[in-house]
């Protein structure tokens, strides 16, 4: 984990992780600004990346000036690890979205699937790789987790009705045409009648671009993780099968064991990791 700021070479963030996250709308609000006095609480789901970071920064900005920082939370979903203990997101993921609920003061919490002990371990039951149109690890080691959470934090709450939650995401505009498409504010397919919640999902840095995204970063001290410093243009998982290949290639040659892990369950599973390119390739291609 470092404070340095520096500008990666470009702007690709974890797609795939986000753009499940609380993603379907029930009905939409029709306010384009977030409004507090509507909610009860605001969960920011932080994966340690660089637009988590900006999301933080932009939700607690707003919530101090607004009177109502007590009201934000921090939570971090941790997938677990694999058979062979190599953790699937990057070593000090959770560290840095821990930082990050610090410097503003507002509660860390870390929550994982109650379902699955991993997404290590979701993968193999599935028998299958996540992809573009399975995107399960998502749903089940995220977006479950985080309705768990928003239900966690209502029954603390004891409001005698279903909690309003804000759900703030750190999705951008400028990574893909579907996120562009996004509006700012939603109301989430997991709120509506019978129960526990009315969620809202807020995106605050939607418009920001790359640039911007690590201006923030310099201007304001927010950590952010060591892999952008070796050419990492994303965090989450380590190894993901939605990632750019040049991507996969340099994250096989930081972490060599668990792509040796990765390549052996790709073997088992008969399951190529990715249509374009097998993980013995991208080993390969980091090798060279
Ligand atoms: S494998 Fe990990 S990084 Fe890739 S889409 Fe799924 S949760 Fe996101």
């Amino acid at each position: 984990m470092t404070n340095k700021p520096f500008t990666p070479p470009c702007a690709t963030g974890c797609a795939a992780t986000q753009m499940e996250l609380f993603a379907a709308p029930a009905t939409a609000p029709a306010a384009t600004e977030f409004d507090w006095d509507a909610h009860d609480v605001v969960i920011v789901g932080d994966s340690g990346g660089k637009d988590s970071g900006a999301t933080v920064h932009e939700v607690c900005a707003q919530a101090d000036k607004a009177g109502q920082l007590h009201k934000v939370r921090v939570l971090h979903c941790d997938l677990g690890r694999t058979d062979d203990g190599h953790l699937i997101e990057w070593p000090g993921a959770l560290e840095v979205a821990r930082v990050h609920a610090q410097q503003y003061g507002v509660p860390f919490a870390v929550r994982r699937s109650k379902r699955w002990g991993s997404l290590w371990e979701r993968i193999l039951s599935h028998g299958n790789w996540p992809g573009h149109f399975a995107r399960y690890c998502t749903s089940d080691l995220k977006t479950a987790v985080g309705r768990d959470y928003v239900d966690e934090v209502g029954a603390e709450l004891r409001l005698g009705r279903p909690v309003r939650a804000g759900y703030a995401m750190g999705m951008r505009a400028e990574e893909s045409g579907a996120r562009a498409a996004k509006p700012t504010l939603e109301r989430h397919r997991m709120s509506g009648k019978g129960t526990l919640r009315v969620v809202t999902t807020w995106l605050p840095i939607h418009k920001l671009t790359t640039a911007q995204v690590w201006d923030l970063h310099r201007a304001n001290g927010i950590a952010y993780h060591d892999a952008y410093t070796q050419q990492m243009r994303r965090l989450s998982c380590r190894a993901c099968p939605l990632a750019h290949t040049d991507d996969l290639v340099r994250s096989a040659q930081l972490n060599p064991e668990l792509f040796a892990e990765y390549a052996k369950a790709e073997v088992d599973m008969d399951r190529r990791f990715k249509k374009s390119i097998s993980l013995r390739e991208i080993i390969g291609r980091a090798r060279n």
